[in-house]
């Protein structure tokens, strides 16, 4: 059997970039900085290409929830080697309140047309940390989640995958359709080459908004305050064991 699969990709301000809150302390600055694909999402893109390119997934159909910006994202994606798009167009002012319950609504329901085998994401996005999207998506949709992948891999039955757990690996197996989450260990992603960049040009991408797909996305959360985390103090050396425990015990330790 050849697969569908669906994949996930967020647009992110890059992680290299410094983040800086913004003066009105509601959210962190986005004009003029360096969006990226969100790094897992790169490996979710890597491992579904992989399975394409072993001949066992057929076609590979990337989602982005976002502004007009996530279109240059969903570019990426195919350029690495997806096959089309949609482009789930989100207000950019409605980004800060998207949350991953908005999002797997999304996803479900477009997996659900597509008849996709497997959704596969990120384990999480690196703005807002989050983790959930994989893990409601398949709740959403009652199939089974194989998260923080490591290691997937398909026979006859479904997919055996690798999950990164506290303390070890844990295996499972999965029937299919399947929801998937990549972990940093899974894959290193490839480059997209310049040819690639051109060809991607031509992959059909069909914009959609949340309304299309029957999700409403009003905002069920108010954002209070975004505060920079308190700056460390500065440290001070010393020179042995001996200076360390009487500091220690001038500050009554
Ligand atoms: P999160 O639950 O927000 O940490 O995100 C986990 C994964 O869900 C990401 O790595 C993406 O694969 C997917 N995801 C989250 N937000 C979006 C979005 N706006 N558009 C497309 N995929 C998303």
């Amino acid at each position: 059997m050849s697969l569908k699969v669906l994949v996930g990709c967020k647009r992110v301000i890059d992680y290299a970039v410094k983040i800086r809150v913004r003066p009105d302390k509601l959210g962190v600055v986005t004009d003029g900085v360096k969006h990226s694909m969100n790094p897992f999402d790169e490996i979710a893109v890597e491992e579904a290409v992989r399975l394409r390119e072993k001949k066992l997934a057929k076609e590979i159909v990337v989602v982005s929830c976002g502004p007009a910006q996530a279109a240059e994202t969903i570019r990426t994606a195919l350029a690495m080697g997806a096959d089309r798009g949609y482009h789930v167009d989100i207000p950019a002012n409605q980004m800060d309140t998207l949350q991953p319950i908005h999002v797997s609504k999304i996803l479900a329901k477009l997996a659900e047309k597509e008849k996709a085998d497997i959704v596969m994401l990120g384990k999480q996005a690196i703005d807002d940390d989050s983790n959930q999207t994989a893990q409601m998506t398949a709740a959403l949709l009652d199939w089974p989640q194989g998260v923080f992948a490591s290691k997937v891999d398909k026979d006859d039955q479904g997919l055996t995958v690798v999950r990164e757990i506290d303390g070890g690996l844990e295996t499972v197996k999965l029937t299919l359709p399947a929801v998937l989450s990549a972990d940093l260990r899974l894959n290193e992603p490839r480059y997209a080459t310049l040819p690639n960049i051109m060809k991607a040009k031509k992959k059909k991408v069909d914009k959609v908004t949340p309304g299309d797909l029957g999700v409403d996305i009003s905002p069920r959360i108010e954002v209070v305050s975004v505060e920079d985390p308190p700056v460390r103090e500065a440290g001070q050396s010393v020179a042995d064991v001996d200076e360390l425990v009487g500091k220690l015990k001038e500050k009554g330790f």
